[in-house]
């Protein structure tokens, strides 16, 4: 079967995911342009595929206009670490409405199909368990995590208005956790920490007692899933949950990292951060319906890639 190319935006294409995603773009036969302001993203993560001349990079905040001719949207561009997402609240806001403006407004305009990276935190800290997209959340409006959560939360309205109003195409994906390679060391997300602490033999840092829990999906079972979203029908527009189902505790997640890295790393643990949500999994009753997907790359085989990639990457760095 021959491949259309299409000409695809990603938005944040020099970050942990974009990177992932524009190489799949990239190897599937499409015109690929990464759009990245450098906040969290680095150009090394798509240095490889500058070779290509089906791949193109430019330095641009969402948060102001963008004009270009594209076929389809992936709208990722917006730090996802809690670390880096509340160094600059406002511009976080700002990334999350402003770009969702800006980057619907471009799709209004040339008819492109968009699809929006959006997060587990509309859930906040979830009464409800696992979290089914019907689920409206447990959201702090004027916390430390806010700037994400409302900001993404405000995105999706802005994502279902465009597509009420102005019949845009739109496709909502709700992630959850993930990781593996290309994820910045000082990222400060949980499994970047505890890998990079393990691999320097640095206290691995458990934050409250250890039992809260996250559900982690690789990302290459999370790039599939994208891209079996934006290829659904029109009437798919999400939210749909795309993650892992299996659900670990902290202590858990340390525990099998200390296992794989046979490190002598001891546990310290730490404050727990406020609005720290207490649970976490997804229901993906309806990714496996509408997309026919669920992961496959169980936790420590996924942990094992990501290990190899920071050995790698600190041998470099220390
Ligand atoms: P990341 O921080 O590695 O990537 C985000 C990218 O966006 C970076 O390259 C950064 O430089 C870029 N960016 C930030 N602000 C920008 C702006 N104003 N203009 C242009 N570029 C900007 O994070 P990631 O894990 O790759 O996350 C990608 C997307 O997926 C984000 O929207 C995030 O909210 C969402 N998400 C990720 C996870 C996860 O576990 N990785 C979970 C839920 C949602
Ligand atoms: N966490 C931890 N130690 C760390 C970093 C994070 O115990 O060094 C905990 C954090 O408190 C949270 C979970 O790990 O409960 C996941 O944190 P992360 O920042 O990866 O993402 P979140 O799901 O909270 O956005």
């Amino acid at each position: 079967m021959s491949i259309v190319s299409k000409r695809v935006l990603v938005t944040g294409g020099a970050g942990f995911l974009g990177s992932h995603l524009c190489e799949r773009l990239v190897d599937a036969g499409h015109d690929v342009l990464c759009v990245d302001n450098y906040y969290t993203g680095r150009r090394s993560n798509v240095a490889h595929l500058l070779d290509s001349d089906r791949f193109e990079i430019l330095r641009h905040d969402v948060t102001f206009s963008l004009f270009v001719e594209v076929d389809e949207i992936y709208n990722l561009a917006c730090p996802a670490s809690p670390v880096h997402y509340q160094h600059d609240p406002v511009q976080t806001t700002k990334t999350s409405v402003h770009g969702a403006i800006n980057m619907l407004g471009l799709a209004k305009r040339t008819g492109a199909k968009i699809f929006q990276a959006s997060t587990s935190e509309v859930y906040g800290d979830p009464t409800v368990h696992p979290q089914t997209e019907e689920y409206w959340g447990n959201v702090n409006p004027i916390g430390i995590r806010s700037c994400y959560d409302e900001g993404k939360r405000c995105a999706e309205t802005l994502f279902f208005d465009y597509y009420r109003q102005h019949q845009l195409q739109i496709k909502v994906a709700r992630i959850f956790n993930t990781y593996g390679p290309r994820m910045h060391p000082a990222d400060g997300r949980v499994v970047s920490n505890f890998i990079v602490q393990a691999l320097r033999g640095d206290p691995i840092t458990i934050y409250g007692e250890g039992q809260q829990t996250r559900s982690f999906c690789y990302r290459d079972d999370l790039v599939e899933g994208f891209i079996r979203l934006m290829d659904t029908p029109a009437e798919v527009t999400g939210p749909i949950n795309l993650g892992n189902p299996v659900e670990f505790t902290m202590l858990e997640l340390a525990q099998n990292v200390i296992d794989l890295t046979g490190t002598s790393s001891k546990l310290t643990f730490q404050p727990l951060p406020a609005d720290d949500p207490k649970q976490r999994q997804p229901d993906i009753s309806k990714a496996k319906k509408y997309l026919d997907w669920e992961p496959k790359v169980k936790l420590r085989e996924g942990l094992t890639h990501t290990i190899a990639y920071f050995e790698q990457l600190l041998k470099e760095i220390d």
